[in-house]
């Protein structure tokens, strides 16, 4: 039987910017785009299976180019790091992929994973083990003793959940090393990190230790991101040569001239932070930080759109793997984020998660648009997202996704699993017993 898939009628975002084409055939086969307009039409054989998408928009399929797929919507760093069994992390990620997958996701890139079981996952996707979009990913996140985010949880040595601690230049240089040879296509740096007494996140490794990270990967082919929330981290991880930044919060002008100057990516990942602004209350998330998370992303937005204007590559990340942003439910977030806070017009924001995607997964040639020799994953959507970016952050607006040139199955229930003994940390109370609370005010 023929493996070809004739769509009909919708109107074709291409992923490249350029204006919309109405009425447009496309036309796959054996996992490829071979043909588009009206050749799709005439090309096809008889018994390729036919999509109507007249009324309906079709476009590249969904790049998120900054997603945690082993941490299976995780609430707390103690969970992250002391919880989580290897095996059980690497079926469950097998799980959620399906999510991200039934969310338009096509492809995706991971920084950074539980056990370093990445590569794995990536090899198993690619064999066809289990079912989902296809992966680019790092290891572990290098972080040094200072902790990353989750400070004194991290031990000053060793390895612990997605972390990999490095102690010196020599460290760095050893690690990435292994990274490399255990199949990372990305090298992750923890460039900043909480202190006790710092207010947000803080610089925590030395400029000689970036550049270690950055040039040991580019001598071996492989690139490097840097997860950095200062304006001097964003500055530090550019001028050592660092490929992409994920985050650049507080990004000031010399920061941004250093940006320009390397020509480092940039992937903001606001969805996070304004998940946790404006619902974050409502799924008992810590109260008081609402306005903090709003205040970064004003400020982060308006340097990004200048960014953007000096001609720096913006990619789309929605940092999905979080109880805040669960698998499956916010991957589109960012583009109506890209438009409502730094005015990119819904084109430019599709090419984020599309075209700009492709170059995070180091597959230019071969994903990110809807042209002919490309790889066969689309989407068609019952609407028109240049009208209403939000429609690519509803699943229910996803008429068809192909993937590898098949047709995904929506029609299956929801993937979801139930509770996995110490998969989440108990607590013996949440408020303190005291004599008074178990018997009353005396009179
Ligand atoms: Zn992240």
């Amino acid at each position: 039987m023929s493996s070809a898939i004739l769509i009909t009628g919708g109107t074709l975002i291409d992923g490249n910017g350029g204006p919309l084409v109405s009425n447009s055939g496309v036309l796959l086969d054996d996992g490829k785009i071979v043909a588009i307009g009206d050749q799709a039409i005439e090309q096809a054989s008889l018994d390729a299976a036919v999509i109507d998408a007249t009324g309906k928009t079709v476009m590249p399929g969904l790049i998120d180019s900054h997603l945690h797929c082993t941490f299976d919507d995780v609430q707390s760093n103690d969970q992250l790091f002391f919880h989580r069994d290897s095996t059980l992390v690497a079926l469950t990620t097998a799980q959620n992929l399906q999510k991200v997958l039934r969310a338009g996701v096509t492809s995706f890139v991971d920084p950074d994973t539980l056990h370093g079981v990445g590569p794995g996952i990536r090899n198993a996707l690619e064999a066809g083990v289990i079912e989902g979009p296809r992966m680019k990913t790092g290891v572990q996140a290098m972080l040094t003793s200072v902790g990353g985010t989750a400070g004194p949880l991290i031990p000053d040595s060793g390895t612990v959940g997605y972390a990999q601690v490095v102690k010196s230049v020599d460290d760095v240089i050893l690690w990435t090393r292994r990274h490399v040879k255990q199949g990372a296509d990305w090298i992750k740096i923890h460039a900043t990190g909480s202190t006790p007494t710092s207010k947000g996140e803080v610089l925590v490794w030395s400029q000689d230790e970036l550049n270690a990270a950055c040039d040991t990967a580019h001598a071996l082919g492989v690139r490097a991101m840097a997860h950095c929330r200062t304006s001097e981290s964003v500055r530090a991880a550019a001028e050592a040569g660092v490929d992409l930044i994920l985050h650049a919060s507080f990004m000031d002008e010399v920061a941004l001239a250093a940006v320009v100057k390397s020509g480092s990516t940039l992937c903001p990942t606001f969805t996070f932070l304004a998940n946790l602004a404006d619902f974050g209350p409502s799924v008992g998330a810590s109260p008081g930080m609402e306005d903090v998370f709003r205040n970064e992303i004003s400020a982060t937005a308006k340097m990004m759109r200048e960014a953007y204007d000096s001609g720096v590559t913006l990619i789309c990340g929605s940092e999905s793997g979080f109880a805040l942003t669960p698998y499956g439910h916010w991957h589109g977030r960012e583009m109506e984020i890209f438009v409502n806070e730094l005015g990119l017009t819904p084109i430019e924001a599709i090419t984020t998660a599309t075209k700009n995607g492709a170059w995070a997964m180091g597959m230019e040639d071969e994903l990110g648009t809807v042209e002919v020799g490309k790889l066969a994953d689309v989407l068609v959507v019952d609407g028109d997202p240049t009208q209403d970016i939000t429609i690519l952050n509803d699943k229910s607006k996803l008429s068809e996704i192909i993937s590898r040139g098949k047709r995904v199955d929506l029609t299956q229930p929801w993937p979801q699993h139930g509770r996995i003994p110490n998969w989440q940390i108990s607590s013996w109370a949440s408020e303190s017993l005291t004599w008074e609370r178990a018997y009353g005010s005396p009179s």
